[in-house]
């Protein structure tokens, strides 16, 4: 029997990305900028053609000047490197994003340093991962900021919370960790060779899954009343032949013991896209000198 409460990513992210286009009108009418995201795909996989056409139609619909670049999938590498830079120095792009996977012949990390850091929405660059580990001021990922959005929602302050983020990867686990721990969360990070996983978990308030394997976490890791997060997206086989998302814990077990669960779909994916925006719309201020609306992620909960 469910008895955890579902927090809805979706009407939180309606929310978020509403207020940001009312702040992106605002700066439009005042004529003081007009926040440009560009987005590049390189090649032709599905998945990816699905995100970079979502991402850039919720900047449209945030009144953001949006720019979408394709590239084949054998582009070389100097090419997408030329792209980059022309795109560090265009004005009328605040924030630029690289849909990740690459291709082989392009090295990822050279791509993502390539990127000015206050262009680098996705907060992968070398200096953005810096300041969010030493508590500076720079961009952080959109799926571990998202999370924390909702974390924040269902529980105000986290102070002391022991949090478990389950997965070590540089664009989830380690800057969600990062995150927790500057909201002051007693942080465990576990990952393919921890040993006592199902222990682990259950010591924790705050359980985050990014795993990227489908229904692994059940309901007997949970303590019971425990905020988990799923940031995990499966495709898994149906006798329909259709297919279906879900998600790295087991929903149906896990919502009986939890107090509070993401759906997949309709959980963290939808703040991962609002996050990228709201990267975008600070980035544009920083780089205008002008401030950052203020209490803006507040407003996904009124
Ligand atoms: P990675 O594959 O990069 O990382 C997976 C992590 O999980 C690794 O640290 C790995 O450990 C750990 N892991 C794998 N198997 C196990 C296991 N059996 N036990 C314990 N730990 C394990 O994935 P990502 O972080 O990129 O993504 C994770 C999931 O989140 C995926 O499903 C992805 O699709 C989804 N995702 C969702 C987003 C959203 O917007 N909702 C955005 C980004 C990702 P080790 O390091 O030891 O190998």
């Amino acid at each position: 029997m469910s008895k955890a409460e579902i927090i809805d990513g979706k009407r939180a992210a309606e929310r978020l990305r509403a207020e940001i286009g009312r702040q992106v009108v605002r700066l439009r009418e005042q004529h003081l900028v007009t926040p440009g995201l560009a987005v590049i795909l390189v090649g032709e996989d599905p998945a990816s053609q699905v995100y970079v056409r979502n991402k850039a139609r919720q900047a449209r619909e945030a009144a953001m000047a949006s720019f979408e670049y394709r590239l084949p999938h054998g582009v070389p590498q100097e090419n997408l490197l030329e792209l980059i830079e022309r795109l560090n120095q265009d004005p009328a792009v605040h924030g630029i994003l690289v849909q990740l996977p690459l291709p082989p012949q392009v090295d990822t990390d050279r791509v993502i340093n390539a990127i000015r850091p206050d262009k680098d929405i996705d907060g992968f660059h070398p200096v953005n991962v810096g300041a969010l580990a030493t508590g500076g001021d720079g961009t952080v990922p959109c799926t571990p900021l998202g999370c924390l959005m909702l974390l924040k929602h269902r529980l105000g302050d986290l102070a002391g919370l022991r949090a478990v983020v389950l997965g070590r990867s540089n664009i989830v686990g380690k800057p969600m960790a990062a995150l927790l721990l500057r909201e002051s969360c007693t942080v465990t990070i576990a990952h393919s060779r921890t040993r006592e996983l199902a222990e682990d978990c259950r010591r924790a308030d705050i359980l985050v899954a990014a795993v990227g394997r489908p229904r692994m976490v059940p309901g007997e890791w949970i303590k019971p009343g425990a905020t988990v997060i799923d940031v995990g997206i499966n495709r898994i086989e149906t006798a329909d032949g259709k297919g279906r998302l879900v998600g790295d814990v087991d929903f149906d077990s896990v919502t009986a013991v939890a107090g509070a669960t993401t759906p997949v779909p309709g959980g963290v994916g939808p703040m991962t896209i609002a996050c990228l925006l709201l990267n975008t719309l600070v980035a544009a201020c920083r780089q205008h000198g002008l401030p950052a609306p203020e209490g803006i992620m507040e407003t996904a909960w009124e």
